[in-house]
């Protein structure tokens, strides 16, 4: 297998990889879905609230506000050596005291520790007006993205099988008409093949080959090559989501060639 690059944004990242299968691709694409494990809101205690929105309301909003998270330090509750009272170990606690005209932020959720700060700190809450207060006490805890969406850290996973177009060389007058009429940014002539300027693109491509009926022109896909991206809400960076998730896909196949070994 052959992993290469793309792009490497602090929450996005494109990586092609060659000699695969697409079931491999789909298979860590669901790991991060729903098994990369994240921290989330999971109790808020409520002491004052007179805004206009309801307590729910609110501590809906706050469970999907990004937690960074540090995967070594954190332990899931019900596995803590304090058999899931709570502790430093596995739960993350802050405290928001706000009053008066102003918008409240995640931002004004303050850690009990500094190095838990809210990164993603401008993300509205609640507006306050008058003399409207809320003051809350809230604990963050690790859970997966199975057992709730709030803890999903990865946006849209995805791959798309590189793909070949070419075309029928007798017909080559009437494929370069066809590109012409075309928007400009979507593909190109180079050669015998017509390349896509943006792969994400292909389907707008394919409607007008299936508008006009154009036979001339074959899309191939190729199977063992595929462009994966994805995205996160900023619990991770791009980089440390894929190799948590990696290294949780290598155990599940280890533990499952154990299990094989084990039948008789
Ligand atoms: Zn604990």
């Amino acid at each position: 297998m052959k992993v290469e690059v793309k792009e490497l944004k602090p929450n996005k990242a494109v990586i092609k990889i060659e000699d695969t299968k697409p079931y491999f691709v789909n298979a860590l694409r669901r790991i991060m879905l729903s098994e990369l494990p994240k921290l989330a809101i999971d109790d808020v205690i409520i002491y004052d609230n007179t805004s206009a929105l309801f307590d729910e309301i609110v501590s809906h909003r706050l469970g999907l506000v990004p937690i960074p998270t540090d995967l070594s330090l954190l332990a899931f509750r019900d596995q803590c050596v304090c058999k899931g009272k709570g502790c430093p170990n596995c739960t993350v606690r802050y405290t928001l005291s706000k009053e008066g005209e102003g918008t409240v932020f995640s931002g004004d959720l303050q850690p009990a520790e500094k190095s838990w700060a809210i990164t993603e700190d401008k993300i509205p809450i609640v507006e306050l007006y008058g003399e409207q207060r809320l003051i809350l006490e809230v604990e963050a805890i690790l859970g997966r993205g199975r057992d709730h969406a709030k803890w999903q850290s990865i946006q849209a996973p995805s791959y798309r099988m590189l793909t070949t177009i070419e075309f029928d060389k007798k017909r080559a007058n009437d494929v370069k008409a066809f590109v012409e009429k075309l928007p400009k940014d979507l593909v190109e002539i180079k050669g015998e093949k017509i390349l896509l300027k943006d792969i994400k693109k292909l389907p707008i491509f394919e409607s007008y080959i299936d508008k006009e009926n154009i036979d001339f022109i074959s899309i191939r896909r190729d199977p063992t090559k595929v462009l994966f991206s994805f995205e996160t809400d900023g619990s991770f960076s791009a980089k440390d989501a894929i190799l948590e998730s990696a290294k949780i896909l290598e155990n599940k196949y280890s533990e499952m060639g154990k299990l094989l070994k084990n039948l008789k």
